[in-house]
């Protein structure tokens, strides 16, 4: 039965009612400084660690609850007569449930020209020291470092006489553990980010050790192959519009291989203001289109290549209305996603419960890292966040765009950013013609975006093309124009430029340069 409790929150959300509920169940409740002040300010019944420890907190609040009869109190094995003997000698009561949650770090480095000095006197010490003790001894101690759990605790309490079930006090240490493991990771990243100067001016985005705290959402049949294992792990607080922060509606667990190509449509379909459309095959868009309505732009990304799009992964960037859920239901899909489903649209999937559908905010933050596995090592870099805007076009050739062309070409540069390289993309009026990804040669990218386009019965004549890097020759524009392409957008800044620009005009088409590239491994 908890009869004792150390009470010790910066954040005090909750804490009232929480410490209010705990008190009208006879728990004596112990508390630091400014916690205390707070109940006793609303008639709550509490006792301070100084008065109850006979030393006050010290050094600003450093020391507060550092002594034997906090700790000794927290870690004592209920179990061993040692132990219990031990507390009797020295005048110990035990502490039954621990309720802690640190001074916040991480909010502190966030703000801007957040100094070492503030950022030292937000390092919690006996908060991270009596989670651990608690955490530890979790068979006779519950913690609690979530206001979130709160209620669950109580409703346990009141259900077992006082009591909490081991499942609860095991998950909440679990909780406790990873909580201490990523505030000391936010600690190691600080510090190893900093400078070797004094004034400690600069800091890197890259630490010296770089800690990530990933939390695990599920675990999978298998993963990219059958043979592998896999699991999903989310960051604690995904940006907004990140796919992480998905909710299931419907339909079969996610596989591996669906989360990896759910990212990419969805990290693509997010990129137009213009309601889009996007479907994915292994990775690469297969079709890419925009239009008035979700239906429409379906339509037309499922020109580019419908042979491909059977058993796609397909995002919108609208609500999913009954007209495009009717269409949608038509071909084989595997999951699809949008910002929101209509309940008609809801309704055309529930007699496929196959189909999974996932429904995910938008936004457009970007994750902080990107990261890439090698063998016994980690790639880190910012993402690919670049979006070029239609003033930092530069145009190269005689011939000038038409407002149409710059419109088709500005289309074709924002997919190409989504497929792997090389990658050469035909577009027109708003969708793609002709997909070329994951090449070696450019060249054979472009062949191949105009044999699928063939395929599809589409025509390249008088398309716009993107290529996502520059072309080192001539001979990778002159397939891209035989195949109909009357205008170009690349990256420029080959040592060939001149001779491609010279192509160009002989070709009488026209050429923009970017000034950035999109690869994509
Ligand atoms: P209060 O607002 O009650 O004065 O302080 C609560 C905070 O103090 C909590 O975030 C808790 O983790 C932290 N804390 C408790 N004991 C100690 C201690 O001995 N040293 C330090 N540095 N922080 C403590």
């Amino acid at each position: 039965m908890i009869k004792q409790a150390l009470i010790s929150v910066s954040d005090k959300t909750g804490v009232l009612d929480f410490a209010r509920a705990l008190s009208g169940m006879g728990v004596h409740i112990l508390s630091t400084g400014g916690t205390a002040k707070l109940l006793a300010e609303n008639g709550i019944q509490v006792t301070e660690v100084a008065d109850y420890t006979g030393f006050p907190e010290m050094l600003d609040g450093r020391v507060k609850t550092l002594h034997p009869k906090v700790h000794g109190g927290i870690l004592a094995r209920r179990d061993f007569p040692e132990h219990v003997a031990a507390l009797q000698q020295h005048g110990i009561p035990t502490i039954d449930m621990v309720v802690v949650n640190l001074y916040p770090f991480q909010q502190t480095i966030a703000r801007e020209h957040c100094s070492l000095e503030d950022a030292i006197e937000n390092i919690d010490i006996g908060g991270p020291a009596m989670l651990r003790s608690s955490a530890k001894n979790h068979k006779d101690v519950t913690v609690i470092c979530d206001p979130t759990d709160y209620a669950q605790v109580l409703a346990e309490m009141k259900a077992h006489n006082g009591e909490v079930t081991f499942e609860t006090k095991f998950a909440l240490a679990k909780k406790v553990f990873a909580h201490t493991a990523q505030y000391d990771g936010a600690i190691t990243n600080y510090f190893t980010s900093l400078g070797s100067d004094k004034q400690h001016a600069t800091r890197s985005s890259y630490p010296a050790t770089l800690n990530l705290h990933f939390d695990k959402v599920q675990e999978m049949r298998y993963g990219e192959n059958p043979h592998q294992s896999a699991a999903f792990y989310r960051e604690t607080n995904p940006q907004a519009g990140a796919l992480a922060n998905y909710t299931q509606l419907q339909g079969k667990e996610l596989s591996y291989n669906n989360i990896a190509d759910a990212d990419a449509a969805w990290e693509c379909v997010k990129t137009f203001d213009e309601a889009a459309c996007v479907i994915i095959k292994h990775a690469n868009p297969c079709g890419v289109a925009i239009g008035m309505t979700p239906l429409e732009a379906y339509s037309k990304a499922l020109q580019t290549d419908p042979t491909s799009a059977f058993g796609g992964i397909i995002a919108f960037n609208r609500e999913l209305d009954g007209n495009a859920a009717e269409a949608v239901a038509k071909q084989f899909v595997e999951v699809l996603i949008a910002p929101s489903f209509s309940e008609q649209a809801k309704k055309v999937f529930s007699g496929k419960q196959n189909v999974r559908l996932l429904e995910i905010p938008l936004g457009d933050a970007v994750n902080r890292y990107d990261l890439k596995r090698v063998g016994g090592g980690l790639l880190v870099q910012s993402p690919d966040a670049k979006n070029v805007a239609l003033a930092e076009l530069k145009v190269v050739t005689k011939k000038q765009p038409t407002p149409q062309q710059l419109q088709e070409l500005m289309f074709a540069w924002r997919v190409a950013k989504f497929v792997k390289s090389n990658a050469i993309v035909f577009c027109k009026d708003g969708m793609t013609m002709g997909v070329g990804a994951g090449q070696m040669s450019r060249i054979d990218s472009a062949r191949i975006a105009s044999i699928k386009a063939m395929n599809a019965g589409l025509s390249l004549v008088g398309t716009a093309v993107a290529s996502d890097a520059f072309f080192p020759f001539r001979d990778g524009l002159d397939v891209v124009v035989e195949a109909g392409a009357t205008a170009v957008i690349h990256p420029g800044g080959s040592m060939r430029d001149q001779e491609v620009v010279d192509a160009a005009d002989e070709h009488g088409i026209v050429m923009v340069l970017t000034g950035t590239r999109h690869f994509r491994h």
